[in-house]
Parts: C-alpha cells; sequence; structure tokens
C-alpha cells in the first residue's frame, strides 16, 4: 500500500466514524507512524508502507475512530509554537490560550527581569513553559491540584529547558503557598464549563481531558469565585490577574471580580472574536 492509498483509506474511515477534519487527522496520524513532517509526507504519494507501517497506521485510525483525541494519539501538541507532551491526565492546550500566553508573556515581559508570575492549575505546564519562555529573567511558580499532571508539566519544562525558572506547587485555588510570595502576573485557565453542560461536549474532551479541568460547578464559575479571593491576597502592588472565560461568562466573571476588590482593565476576544481573556488589576494598588 502507498502513503496516498493509505490515506485515502483511513480518511474514509474516520469521515465515516464522524470524525470532525477526518482527512487531516489522517494525516497527521500516518505522519507520526512514518516519524516526518506531515508536509514532508504529502510530497511522497507514491512511497510505500511497510506492513508494520500499515498495521500501525490502521491500529492508530481505529482508536481515533473511537474518538480519542489526536493529540493523545500522536503524544504531543504544539503551543505558541512550544512542544508539549499530552496525555489523558492534562488538559490539552487550545488555541485560545494561546492568546493568553501571548498576551501574559508581554505583560511579564514588561515587569523586567526579576518579575514573578503564578500560573494556576497549569496542567501540561502550557501557560508556565511559554511565560518563562517569552520572558527570559523571570521567574514562574505554577500550582497544580493533580500530581499526574504536576509529572506530565515538570516534563515539558525539562523539554523546554525551562526548569530552572519555574517551581512547582501541589495545591488548589486557594492558593496556599509557602511564605508571603507576591506577583506581578496572575494567569490562569480554570475549569470553567457548567456541570450540566459536560455531557454535551464532543466525545474527545467529554471523555478524554480530565474532567476535573473541565468541570466549573454548577453555573460554571465556581473557580473564579474561589481565584478572586485567593489570587487577590497573591498580587504585588501594580500586578494584574489575566485568565481565560468560558463562552458567555464575562459579564458574570467581571461582576464577581469587582465584588472582590478588583478592577476590570480589558477583556480580549479570542480569534472567533468571542470575549476570552480578562485582565483586572486591584483598586488600591
Ligand atoms: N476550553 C475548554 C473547552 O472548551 C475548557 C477548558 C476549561 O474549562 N478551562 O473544552
Amino acid at each position: 500500500m502507498t502513503v496516498k492509498q493509505a490515506l485515502a483509506r483511513h480518511a474514509a474511515r474516520l469521515e465515516r466514524g464522524g470524525v470532525p477534519s477526518a482527512r487531516l487527522d489522517a494525516q497527521w496520524l500516518l505522519a507520526h507512524v512514518l516519524g516526518m513532517p506531515r508536509l514532508e509526507m504529502e510530497l511522497q504519494p507514491e512511497r510505500r508502507l511497510t506492513a508494520r507501517e500499515a498495521a500501525t497506521f490502521a491500529a492508530l485510525a481505529a482508536r481515533r475512530v473511537r474518538r480519542v483525541p489526536l493529540q493523545h494519539l500522536v503524544g504531543t501538541v504544539s503551543f505558541c509554537g512550544i512542544d508539549l507532551a499530552v496525555n489523558r491526565h492534562v488538559l490539552i492546550p487550545r488555541p485560545e490560550t494561546e492568546r493568553l500566553a501571548e498576551l501574559a508573556g508581554e505583560v511579564l515581559r514588561g515587569h523586567g527581569p526579576g518579575a514573578r508570575a503564578l500560573d494556576i492549575g497549569t496542567g501540561s505546564g502550557c501557560l508556565a513553559i511559554a511565560l518563562a519562555l517569552a520572558a527570559p529573567g523571570a521567574r514562574v511558580v505554577a500550582l497544580e491540584i493533580s500530581q499526574s499532571a504536576l509529572r506530565v508539566a515538570r516534563a515539558n519544562a525539562r523539554r523546554n529547558r525551562v526548569s530552572a525558572r519555574i517551581r512547582w506547587a501541589h495545591g488548589d485555588a486557594r492558593c496556599r503557598l509557602p511564605g508571603r510570595v507576591g506577583f506581578h502576573l496572575i494567569v490562569s485557565n480554570p475549569p470553567y464549563i457548567a456541570t450540566g453542560q459536560m455531557a454535551a461536549l464532543q466525545p474527545e474532551v467529554r471523555d478524554h481531558d480530565p474532567r476535573r479541568a473541565l468541570d466549573g460547578g454548577p453555573d460554571g464559575l465556581h473557580f473564579y469565585r474561589v481565584l478572586a479571593v485567593s489570587a487577590r491576597r497573591r498580587l504585588l502592588p501594580g500586578g494584574c490577574l489575566m485568565w481565560e472565560l468560558g463562552d458567555g461568562q464575562s459579564d458574570a466573571v467581571g461582576a464577581i471580580l469587582v465584588a472582590a476588590g478588583w478592577k476590570v482593565q480589558a477583556v480580549h476576544a479570542d480569534w472567533n472574536g468571542t470575549p476570552r481573556i480578562m485582565v483586572a488589576t486591584v483598586l488600591d494598588s
């Protein structure tokens, strides 16, 4: 079987299985099996697959039909151009969160060398690592409730050579950190899906992302309420909070912040024009 034939067969199979972007996923999977960039593979349609390559590709495609996320099958995801390993212990980083990383990176850089950032609920470590790379003199503390996620995040930091500037802390949204350490920047992509909406999520998300990384309680706002209080105590004067919002949550989250003594400074839309990133400062700082 050639590359072209294998792609046609398995893309059709993914399509029948209802997989979104079937053709592209088939390409990513086969490129992974062949250990070559996707575009390079595309240039070799007549290349013959070994029996082993064909079998591996078929097995991966079968798992994709069962809606295992593409990123779990290939084992990595690109986030802001950074290569990150992912598995079932961490939320797969989303393009929306890249926007938060970019905006927050600029803010952190603006605080100069010695700047300190806190990432609450780091998961794969995507935000913490992107911040450390964006602001070379900065130090980052990354907080996470799941020990398994912390292992993934640590490995991702090593992979991207920023381990020396990230401190990992095991803990929840109450931000219990040793001492009185304060931060110029606090970021978070908290769980924000309302519990009742979990069942309606696409299977890749519902069945394979960690539930704990998604479920924001009955109205999806639980973590914003907790963080509005705990992050407040960790912010240095002149610092700011930047976090990701779920669909339609901008007004409600803004109100939560204002009630906790914050001032909403800006709301940035994602690539779809949906309000996604909220920036807040503290009134008396
Ligand atoms: N953005 C994710 C989704 O829509 C949710 C992540 C989160 O709850 N922070 O599936």
